[in-house]
């Protein structure tokens, strides 16, 4: 009579290892994600040459111009910090 409660407490526990199982599943999905993070840099690099005293400043696609020095001051026309300060652009 003893036995029974038992196997019940038996059962009650093998769920709940199941349950940790997916539990760890998630855990490596998101660092499958950070992997893909770091993968992501598959970026081209750049050169962009200011339209007035043609100083070439390179940068990759994935910064942003302005943050490399550069000024876009149109369509593939860049200006460097200096001119675009004595144009008027920044
Ligand atoms: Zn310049």
């Amino acid at each position: 009579m003893s036995a029974r409660p038992k196997v019940q407490y038996l059962t009650s526990t093998s769920s709940a290892s199941s349950y940790s199982s997916s539990d760890s599943d998630l855990s490596s999905s998101s660092s499958v994600r950070h992997s893909m993070d770091s993968t992501q840099p598959i970026a081209s690099v750049e050169v962009l040459r200011c339209l007035r005293c043609a100083r070439a400043e390179e940068i990759t696609s994935t910064d942003d111009p302005s943050s490399s020095g550069m000024v876009q001051i149109g369509t593939n026309i860049y200006y460097c910090n200096r001119c675009a300060k004595m144009t008027g652009y920044k």
